[in-house]
């Protein structure tokens, strides 16, 4: 099987609410991806996740065109091994390299690289997570859930919205912290905290807003309260500072959703700054180098909890299949949009059925939120 031709497309998918966290805010979840077409007649969809910023998007869907596309047509997809020299050509040709490596060329080849382990595992008729787990039973997943806690709702609807996810099955919650004064959010964590009891998971997510010093003074309380993780306390690619509040913080800090390749998440693993590892496909260049870091994980011990710019389409798969995983988050946006949802019965995830990477869009969802390539 030969790739034919590939069609470049942009979703941008409308939410039921606008949802804020401590730097973003949002009304639209986007999907710049690609359509990989065999010559077999097979399609490989695969996209890349994004606050559906236009603009942005139409830069990720040019540089697939203009600058993947030459290089992709005629290559062979028959085995893993063939995607993996695909990667390692469309990362590595050398004015490839000197340009990428990080933002819209990475997101760009998350999005081909997704496609390629879609058309692979519908070649092979088998959902993605059978492909990479070579015919085994699937783990257990166990899903948390981000939804009910968005820094924008009201005090005393976040903790109804968290108990109400305990009843529907689900095992933890994550709230948004980062409020203009950090008071406020220990106020939100509390309640939270005394609401649900102290046999669930509360997770906290700050988007990388505090200072290391804002980070440090909140420590001690915020190990009172028993959290699960600290997500994202300081700037993104911050090792140093991580470092140095992993030394005093005993909450354990859950980072990655923001770094790009294996040598970013060795640099905080290394520094013993990271004790869950959130890597997201959507971000390091898709379902190759996911497959890397998690890998890297397991060799460390750490525990690989993805981040999840896919709205858990590819991420049920490789969570499913990798033995690092044991826990995903839960977004449900834009579940009308997929051919096969993710699905989560009594907090945890089903295993999906279908051939593929759970990336295919219905046609009428293409037709209703595809947005102008230029
Ligand atoms: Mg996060």
């Amino acid at each position: 099987m030969r790739i034919s031709e590939i069609e470049p497309f942009i979703v941008h998918v409308p939410l039921k609410d606008s949802i804020a966290d401590s730097t973003n805010s949002i009304d639209h979840w986007g999907f710049p991806g690609v359509v990989v077409h065999s010559d077999e007649g097979s399609k490989g969809y695969g996209f890349t996740g994004t606050h559906a910023f236009l603009a942005g998007d139409q830069q990720i869907t040019a540089y697939i065109s203009s600058i993947y596309r030459p290089l992709l047509l005629g290559e062979a997809i028959e085995s893993r091994a063939c995607i993996e020299r695909i990667w390692r050509k469309l990362h590595d040709t050398p004015p490839l390299k000197w340009i990428g490596r990080a933002g819209v060329s990475h997101l760009a080849l998350a999005a081909v690289d997704i496609a390629l382990w879609d058309l692979l595992a519908k070649s092979l008729q088998l959902p993605l997570w059978k492909m990479l787990h070579q015919d085994k039973a699937p783990s257990r997943l166990e899903a948390y859930n981000t939804d009910a806690g968005w820094l924008n709702i009201p005090l005393a609807e976040l903790v109804s919205g968290c108990l109400r996810s305990l009843e529907r099955g689900f095992k933890g919650v994550k709230i948004k912290v980062g409020s203009a004064n950090p008071r406020d959010d220990l106020v939100r964590i509390e309640a939270v905290r005394k609401a649900i009891g102290p046999n669930h998971r509360l997770m906290i997510d700050v988007n990388g807003k505090w200072t290391l010093d804002t980070a440090l003074k909140l420590a001690c309380d915020l190990d009172g309260f028993d959290l699960f993780w600290c997500e994202e306390p300081l700037y993104f690619d911050d090792v140093v500072s991580h470092a140095e509040l992993a030394k005093v913080m005993r909450t354990p800090m859950a980072l990655g959703e923001q770094l790009y390749s294996e040598f970013h998440f060795d640099a905080f693993l290394r520094a013993n700054a990271m004790k869950f590892v959130q890597v997201d496909a959507m971000r390091v260049a898709g379902i190759t180098e996911w497959l890397r870091v998690a890998d890297r994980a397991l060799g460390s011990g750490v525990p690989v909890v993805p981040h999840v710019g896919d709205m858990m389409q590819v991420h049920q798969h490789t969570a499913l299949a990798h033995p690092a995983c044991g826990l995903l988050e839960f977004i449900p946006w834009a579940q009308e949009c997929f051919e096969e949802p993710a699905t989560v019965r009594e907090g945890e995830f089903l295993p999906p059925t279908a051939p593929g990477a759970g990336t295919t869009f219905t046609r009428a969802a293409m037709t209703r939120f595809g947005r102008p390539l230029r």
